[in-house]
């Protein structure tokens, strides 16, 4: 003979919405077969007090219960008559693994109203692993080429042993934590204010182990040290951050795992600058090079570039070549090269070239008109 629903629930006819959520709510927690592992009575009344909760809660099977008793929602919730979706229609007695969107759904509306979107049981379990960041240093030629480097970093682990439950009998030793009712968090008040801080007993988790694993004592990660291979693309640049999905702290008793970030820094290289994309180098060429113009080979990370000074150019130019910086991220584009003209000074010449210079200086009308310079003395200062 089945009980009646109200009965089963500890409530009147009249109770309301509110009254008849609150009085499930309260008795499911206490009968909640994680609570009572094992416990055959209390698996069966929980089962019973889903179902009045399930038919009470829906005003159509409610009167039709009301008008029909039993009888008015028999087959409910199975193949029910009704053609009402059933809350709780995958849910045997061996899989309790589905509760958990009831408690979540329900509790949620309890606890979570207002706490950042918190969802009470369940959720706050379910956080996920701690983001990680780790900072690298990557040379010019590597930023142009793209390499993989290879990490030791220290990092919270899934347990091998529980296989992260956090539980040494992985199905059933785990319950909503008594002092926060599985949020999370705990609020204090305090004259006018109240405050929420993560719950001490859980530490923010919202569950607590009865028997926890003896290798990670519960927490269903475990520190170690992680090899990590990173691609790093050609094109990254001071501050480039690399995501690596999942690869952060895994996260407590299953939770999905946070991500690793991977944050760039360039090691400088003596000669050049990088801005953006773009390279910037200086060479020293001669007065009769850039009189005369020519092609020289200017230094860069990779080897060489073959750079046409034109005729004329004048000291402190800067020549611009296309497409000879780095690349750019997630582009088969590079950026450009710059060229800075200096003109060096031959601090030493041998007769050859000096004689060869006043010739020049000569034909340039540069040598003063002056008879100081005009005479004999003059040459033999010179060509000493
Ligand atoms: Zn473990
Ligand atoms: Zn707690």
């Amino acid at each position: 003979m089945k009980r009646d629903y109200y009965e089963v629930l500890g409530i009147t006819k009249t109770a309301a919405t509110d009254e008849i959520k609150s009085a499930y709510r309260k008795l499911a927690l206490k009968y909640h077969p994680d609570k009572n592992p094992g416990n055959k009575e209390a698996e069966e009344k929980f089962k019973e007090i889903n179902e009045a909760y399930e038919i009470l809660s829906d005003t159509q099977k409610k009167q039709q219960y009301d008008t029909f008793g039993h009888d008015g929602v028999s087959g409910m919730p199975g193949g029910n008559p009704f053609g009402g979706q059933s809350g709780y229609a995958q849910y045997t007695s061996d899989d309790f693994s589905n509760m958990g969107d009831i408690f979540g759904d329900i509790f949620g509306d309890i606890f979570g109203g207002g706490q950042g979107g918190g969802r009470g049981k369940g959720r706050s379990s379910q956080r996920r692993g701690e983001d990680l960041r780790y900072d690298v240093n990557i040379s010019y030629l590597e930023a142009m080429k793209g390499t993989e480097i290879s990490i030791d970093i220290p990092k919270k682990e899934t347990c091998s042993v529980c296989r992260g439950t956090g539980s040494k009998d992985s199905s059933i030793s785990k319950q909503q934590c008594p002092q926060c009712k599985g949020a999370g968090q705990v609020r204090y008040s305090q004259g006018f204010f109240s405050f929420s801080q993560e719950c001490p007993q859980c530490k923010g988790k919202g569950i607590v182990i009865n028997s926890p694993c003896p290798e990670c004592r519960g927490d269903g990660t475990v520190k170690k040290k992680k090899n990590i291979k990173v691609k790093v693309p050609a094109g990254v640049d001071e501050g480039t951050s690399l995501k690596i999905s999942g690869s952060g702290n895994a996260g407590a008793n299953g939770a999905p795992g946070g991500d690793l970030y991977v944050i760039v820094h360039m090691k400088q290289l003596a000669g050049f600058r990088r801005n953006g994309n773009d390279l910037y180098t200086e060479i020293f060429v001669s007065f009769s090079q850039v009189a005369m113009g020519m092609e020289c080979d200017v230094p860069v990370i990779e080897g060489h570039v073959k750079v046409k000074i034109p005729t004329g150019t004048q000291p402190g130019t800067t020549l611009r070549v296309r497409e000879q910086g780095f690349p750019i991220l997630g582009t088969k584009n590079r950026g450009d090269l710059y060229v800075k003209i200096n003109i060096s000074v031959p601090k030493f010449m041998n007769d050859v070239q000096k004689r060869a210079l006043f010739e020049y200086a000569k034909a340039m009308d540069e040598v003063p008109k002056d008879a100081k310079y005009q005479s004999g003395n003059f040459f033999k200062k010179i060509f000493r």
